[in-house]
């Protein structure tokens, strides 16, 4: 039996995995693995809980010796709960999370040991981290890098090991990880924030952003997923024939989801919670075996890492459920992609949604200021938005028809639209009365949420007001989030910094504050109209738009990330003190190397399925139907064959040209790679394997689908789409 079809046959025999739900309710186990601010408290004296969770906490140092005290709390609960040791839990620039686990138990002297945790091992780690992507910023063989505590973001346990959160830098200081200048974004977006927000409320003294991700992934049968080496070793298909029947039917979307399949859900469900992540909905995607998860929205330095927890506990449980989950961002070519919607917004510690419309004038023109600060931020910053969410696997999904394209535009909805123009026209070169001012502002007030939630929505937009936060929906599945959070944050906060000065000096020259608001706002919209669409985005018509209103359409990763180390971003991030140009530029380099990576392996694992498998396979059917010519020839009168031979003969035919196509742009397609792998520059090497390695793919592919429907079906090497996609 071929190895596909005794994958197959593992693959139908894969049932249920049985499941024991917990007998509590969820609200009881819910974060029973987190080091919570309820544990703290039972574990840690009084003032000391005080100290380190008080209003000033968050922007103070925490001391050794207050340290020590949170350590051995940590400890102390950690071992209660079976935990042996502890980790610090980083999340280095390729993505991944990184730890080193080191045992609680010391020895001391013969025979005799004790648990050991303290506060210098609780703020500090020297992971052996010289495999650790840096970009240059850390010589390899020195290695020297230290993760450190990140207090806002609190401990678990995971597999018997207490995992801290943290933050990974260089000795020489420069950032390592993507939570070093998320932070620093958070904390840039708080004091400007807390200023904008004081010229309306004098109560409110924090202003942090809030993150609601909605995560896309794909299940396969394990049997199947190993029977597939471009899966096992890329995430994704290299090759692969549409299926007759595929998402047309959109009976996906709507189904319900297979029982195996609920199973599992349920499975990491529980594991989610137990961890404090508050996963709330499961539904299916366009896509067959395509799912979603999305939870409640959290602050967003906890919602990053819940987002990269999450994957990492969905892929332990999928492996017990005999499936592997494909996070790529295109596993199957003609079926839809995954994303990870952003849902991005800002809170205050008065309890407000600066992005939700509110009830009153004083609210309503709070809002506006939010609004329209974040719509002209993004009109600035277009390319460096694109930037952000690049990689190999997204470029397969921005602009396919099915995810939003490549270009940034932002969409409000009609009503929001028509509170802008009269916005702008209104107040034209005269000062709007005070009647006119309420009336405009409760023109949103007026509205009820509903409306704004439900209806006026455009699922084509890649960054769409949704009534009350903005969801960037261009993010690729298995990116974290920390990139385009950082990116949101930092030009957000720039773009308010400059509008609180604004309104400053015109306050100064006795314009009375809303009408300095108003005018700065008025002129906002006027200089960012251009990032506005409403239409489909999926258009060639906009495609054409775009380019007269100049906006970017970048279609490649290389060639997206030159927006990193503009003058533009380099100004940006450092006069606001998130990233320096040096961490730029090696955040450039390391994703410029991966890219090439990605896509090296991905030519290799192609070459090799195209002349071990593939090929091999297409010469054993045809020979068979050479064979059979041969014999048609023997038996049939001459005038007989002439007839009835000709489509066997042009069936070899067409073999043997698609095996030959096939040879040719292989051997091509490795005297690319053997050249691109000679380019020493990191984004040389990315852009020869974009422009000379990644279009062979292409063709090879191609040939190979081809062969896929002349090919005896018993012959076939791989699992077809078919079958890795319907089988449940
Ligand atoms: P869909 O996009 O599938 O229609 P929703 O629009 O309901 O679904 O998206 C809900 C997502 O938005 C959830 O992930 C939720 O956590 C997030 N969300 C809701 N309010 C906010 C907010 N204020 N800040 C950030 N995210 C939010
Ligand atoms: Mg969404």
């Amino acid at each position: 039996m071929s190895n596909r079809y005794s994958a197959i046959q593992a693959a139908l025999q894969h049932r249920e995995i049985a499941f024991e739900l917990p007998k509590e309710k969820v609200s009881e186990y819910y974060a029973r693995d987190v080091f919570t601010l309820q544990v703290m408290r039972d574990y840690l004296p009084f003032d000391v809980f005080e100290q380190i969770t008080g209003s000033s906490a968050a922007n103070e140092q925490i001391d050794k010796k207050l340290a020590d005290l949170v350590a051995a709390a940590m400890k102390a609960w950690a071992i209660s709960r079976g935990a042996s040791h502890y980790t610090h839990w980083f999340l280095p620039l390729n993505g991944a999370t990184a730890e080193k686990h080191d045992a609680f138990f010391t020895p001391i002297g013969a025979n005799s040991s004790i648990e050991q945790f303290d506060g210098s091992q609780l703020i500090q780690q020297e992971p052996d981290a010289s495999s650790l992507p840096s970009g240059g910023l850390r010589n390899t063989f020195e290695a020297r890098g230290y993760s450190a505590w990140d207090p806002s973001s609190p401990a678990f346990i995971m597999d018997g090991t207490l995992c801290i959160p943290t933050i990974f830098i260089a000795y020489t200081g420069e950032a390592l990880d993507y939570k070093t200048p998320l932070l620093k974004s958070l904390s840039l977006i708080n004091d400007i924030g807390v200023e904008v927000c004081q010229m309306f409320d004098r109560n409110v003294e924090k202003v942090y952003p809030t993150l609601g991700w909605e995560q896309e992934y794909f299940l396969i049968d394990e049997s199947l997923y190993f029977a597939r080496p471009d899966l096992t070793l890329c995430g994704r298909t290299l090759c692969g024939h549409t299926p007759a029947r595929g998402q047309q039917m959109e009976d996906h979307y709507f189904g319900s989801i297979p029982e195996r399949v609920t199973a599992f859900m349920k499975e990491f469900e529980v594991a989610a919670w137990r961890l404090g992540i508050p996963v709330k909905t499961r539904h299916n995607e366009v896509a067959p075996n395509q799912f979603e998860l999305a939870p409640v929205f959290e602050e967003a330095n906890l919602a990053i890492d819940h987002n990269q927890l999450v994957m990492v506990v969905m892929q332990k449980v999928a492996r017990k459920h005999r499936f592997r989950i494909l996070f790529h961002e295109k596993p199957f070519d003609g079926v839809n992609g995954s994303g990870k919607h952003n849902n991005w917004s800002l809170a205050t510690n008065t309890g407000k949604n600066l992005l939700s419309p509110g009830h009153t004038p004083k609210t309503n023109l709070l809002f506006l200021t939010f609004f329209i600060n974040f719509i002209r931020a993004v009109s600035e910053y277009p390319g460096l938005i694109r930037a952000a969410i690049a990689s190999a696997g997204n470029d397969h999904r921005l602009g396919a028809n099915e995810a939003p394209p490549a270009i940034i535009s932002v969409f409000i909805g009609k009503q929001l639209n028509s509170v802008l123009k009269d916005l702008e026209a209104r107040v034209k070169d005269r000062k709007m009365t005070p009647d006119e001012k309420s009336e405009l502002k409760l023109n949103i007030g007026k509205i009820p949420k509903i409306i704004i939630d439900n209806t006026d929505r455009n699922r084509t937009s890649p960054l769409a007001f949704t009534g009350n936060k903005f969801e960037f929906r261009a993010v690729g599945s298995s990116a974290n989030c920390g990139p385009s959070v950082i990116v949101l944050n930092t030009i957000v906060a720039d773009q308010l910094k400059q509008f609180k000065k604004q309104v400053d000096s015109l306050m100064e020259k006795n314009v009375e504050k809303d009408e300095a608001i108003f005018r700065i706002l008025r002129k906002y919209i006027g200089e960012s109209r251009h990032i506005l669409f409403e239409g489909n985005n999926y258009s060639k018509e906009w495609i054409d738009e775009a380019a007269s209103r100049g906006l970017p359409n970048i279609k490649n990763t290389p060639e997206s990330l030159e927006e990193y180390i503009a003058g533009k971003t380099i100004r940006l991030f450092s006069q606001n003190n998130v990233l320096t140009e040096k961490e730029l530029v090696a955040r450039y380099e390391i994703r410029m190397e991966t890219y090439a990576k990605v896509l090296q392996i991905e030519s290799r694992v192609l070459a090799d399925l195209a002349g071990n498998h593939i090929i091999p396979a297409a010469i054993r059917y045809q020979n068979l139907v050479m064979e059979n010519v041969q014999r048609l020839k023997e038996t049939l009168p001459e005038q007989l064959f002439n007839e009835h031979g000709a489509q066997q003969i042009h069936a070899i035919t067409k073999i043997s040209e698609h095996i030959s196509h096939i040879r040719n742009n292989v051997s091509t397609m490795i005297n690319a790679r053997k050249d691109a792998n000679k380019l020493e520059d990191s984004s040389k090497r990315a852009y020869a394997y974009c422009n000379r390695v990644k279009p062979l793919l292409e063709v090879i592919r191609y040939h190979i689908d081809k062969l896929e429907i002349l090919v005896e079906d018993s012959m076939w090497p791989l699992p077809k789409y078919r079958e890795l996609l319907f089988i449940k």
